[in-house]
């Protein structure tokens, strides 16, 4: 029913998982930047990048985080180095890095530039100093115009900004301010997250010992409806749940994730998505770091298109989702996008109708309650829905 692809993804993610200060909320696979650390980091990067095939074509790359400009400088050119030798750039591809304002240098956004890197994606979350300081970041407002102007000065046309709404203490008038200020930068993409309190991160322990109280949902509500209708009336179109742009510049490789495309990724708590198989790498540094056992025999598709067979993966969970399960998935991920799914389309690509995956009519219930709706042949979430995707998404899934 699923027909196997045909070809190596050509998405590759790296994770560089260093950050100066871990911020409050924070709880991706990160570690503490020292020396030796990141010394002994990049090598084992390098060693996972001999899984993908010598000179695959490559039409978006992502180096996210953590913070991959918290490299020193010449860890951070080898890194590059190494995966502009490994893959081919095709025409117009895409490769994004991850920085941390306080972390760009005139020589770090070179290095980038150089290598190839033609987007940056700045985590600025916020102007004001006290938004900041709530959300345990590392980083001043000063910090974000001088990082943009150094980006800028390296010849950076595509540059997007982390937006983080709904911060404990932040007020409306705030909010405004961000928006305001973030719109009269004239960026093309900006992502923006409603601050979640994920568990084991310090901003949840101080939800549970009173120290900070989160907003509540009516309010979120507000946030976001304000986020939406700036961004809109800047011009930047919602495109994503979290994510807005002038037309023709989405996140190309954010797209491949929610379109369900497969991808390469290496590094600290990755995921990949490669011949059918995700799998999530290890988030202990030390087991990253550490000793890799075998892989055993990968499968005959990998093994054609140059993977080792025997090549050492660090540890990892990995998962291969029978048919349904993946197509159900791959609806989900597709219903993120403002322009929802085109149900041929979804058909071809993961061998089931919408039909035969909802047979207990869930699409159309949820049609009824107002939260899908079919437009201009395509299923998508209506506004409604986005308010409440996270519900959608639990009955499809
Ligand atoms: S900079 Fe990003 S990755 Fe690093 S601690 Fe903060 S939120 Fe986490």
């Amino acid at each position: 029913m699923n027909s196997p692809r045909a070809a190596p993804p050509t998405s590759l993610y790296v994770h560089v998982p260093f950050c100066l200060k871990r911020c409050a909320y924070c709880d991706f696979a990160t570690a503490p930047y020292d020396d030796a650390s990141a010394k002994a980091y990049v090598p084992r990067l390098l060693q996972e990048l001999e899984r993908v095939p010598a000179g695959a074509p490559m039409a978006t790359i992502y180096f996210g985080g953590g913070t991959p400009t918290a490299l020193a400088e010449p860890e951070l050119e080898r890194l590059l180095a190494a995966v502009r030798e490994r893959v081919t750039l095709l025409p117009g591809c895409e490769w994004t890095c991850e920085a941390n304002p306080e972390s760009v240098t005139p020589a770090k956004a070179r290095l980038l530039r150089e290598a190839g890197v033609n987007r940056v994606s700045l985590g600025a979350q916020s102007f004001q100093p006290e938004v900041l300081q709530a959300l345990g970041r590392d980083h001043a407002p000063p910090h974000v115009f001088k990082a943009l102007e150094l980006l800028r000065a390296a010849c950076f046309r595509r540059l997007t900004l982390d937006l983080m709404f709904a911060a404990p203490g932040e007020t409306l008038a705030q909010l405004d301010a961000d928006l305001a200020q973030l719109t009269a930068l004239e960026l093309d993409h900006v992502s923006a997250y409603c601050l979640a309190y994920e568990a084991g991160t310090p901003l949840t322990r101080m939800r549970a010992d009173g120290r900070v109280t989160p907003h509540d949902d009516d309010t979120e509500l507000v946030h976001y409806r304000r986020v939406r209708e700036r961004l809109a009336a800047a011009g930047l179109a919602h495109y994503e749940i979290s994510n807005y742009a002038r037309p023709g510049e989405e996140s190309r490789h954010n797209l491949v994730y929610w379109r369900g495309e497969e991808y390469f990724g290496l590094g600290l708590g990755a995921g990949s998505y490669e011949y059918g198989t995700r799998r999530t790498n290890t988030r202990v540094l030390a087991d990253y770091l550490g000793e890799w056992a075998a892989e055993p025999p990968a499968d005959a598709r990998s093994a054609a298109h140059g993977i080792s067979l025997a090549a050492p993966r660090p540890p990892h969970e990995a998962e291969t989702l029978e048919p349904a399960a993946k197509a159900r998935e791959r609806a989900i991920l597709g219903l993120r996008l403002r322009a929802g799914l085109d149900p041929a389309a979804f058909a071809a690509a993961s061998g089931f109708s919408l039909e035969q995956l909802y047979r207990d009519g869930e699409v159309d219930s949820l049609i009824a309650r107002g939260v899908l709706e079919r437009a201009a042949g395509r299923v998508r979430l209506t506004e409604r829905g986005l308010e409440l995707a996270d519900e959608v998404f639990v009955e499809l899934v």
